[in-house]
């Protein structure tokens, strides 16, 4: 499996990318409720098709071509999650779906609506769910490579999840959740299961620098995800370093 991200041209990210994290939830309901809604297990086709070899880094932005990284970036994570497990005598169990939604209030978790312009994992019913809307937005402008980094941050909230890793503060959630999306994503790379184009780390970074905390945001605050250089160096010490570097103990 190749799956190619390719660079897009990058326009003014920070506007969007602020409030695109400042807005997202990424934990509902609760790391370790297991009860909740259920959603249907099965998934749209789920893998890298042969087609997502080819060369996509045309510019195009069109919403199949991010449905189709959205895809690629699930398989991924799955692949690579698997393989940890296996690697650790565990049973793996991929996050059960991953839904899209356009309005506020059609997906919800725990009983609980989600809003607009988010992205979260819920654990109460195991999936994970996103304005599609929002996200396409975020797609066009930042680029392909934040798809892969969304995804891989959310799907990390899961395999959290699944360890019954729960940390007292949310920034240390979201921290682990950052180095564990470096991990994936430097791992996947190193393994040739994903090739980076020119630009993509830089536009890693440039994002990740986006969606730092504000200032005055305090760190124990229960929505608080770090400032710009946690969470750069969180998602760099793990995809560098790989999951060693994520204390996930
Ligand atoms: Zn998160």
């Amino acid at each position: 499996m190749t799956t190619r991200v390719g660079r897009r041209p990058r326009s003014s990210l920070a506007g969007l990318l602020v409030a695109l994290v400042a807005a997202a939830g990424c934990v509902v309901g609760g790391v370790s409720e297991p009860e909740g809604q259920q959603p249907a297990p099965p998934r749209p086709g789920g893998g890298s098709s042969p087609g997502a070899e080819q060369n996509r880094a045309d510019g195009t932005t069109s919403v199949a071509e991010f449905r189709q990284d959205v895809a690629d970036a699930q398989s991924i994570a799955e692949r690579y999650w698997a393989a940890q497990f296996r690697a650790s005598g565990q049973r793996f169990r991929p996050i059960r779906r991953i839904i899209p939604y356009q309005r506020a209030g059609e997906v919800s978790c725990g009983g609980q609506p989600l809003p607009r312009n988010n992205a979260v994992y819920c654990s109460a019913g195991d999936f994970i769910a996103y304005d599609v809307n929002w996200s396409v937005a975020a797609f066009r402008q930042v680029g392909d490579a934040f798809v892969f980094y969304l995804l891989g941050h959310e799907y990390a909230h899961g395999i959290q999840a699944r360890l019954g890793i729960r940390y007292s503060y949310t920034i240390q959630q979201e921290l682990q959740a950052d180095c564990m999306a470096g991990a994936y994503l430097g791992d996947s790379v190193r393994a040739k299961a994903l090739r980076l184009a020119d630009g993509d780390l830089e536009e890693f970074r440039e994002g990740l620098l986006a969606v730092g905390d504000a200032p005055d945001q305090p760190w124990f605050a229960e929505g608080a995800h770090g400032t710009a250089e946690q969470r750069t160096e969180s998602f760099f010490r793990g995809y560098e370093r790989s999951l060693a570097a994520c204390d996930l103990g």
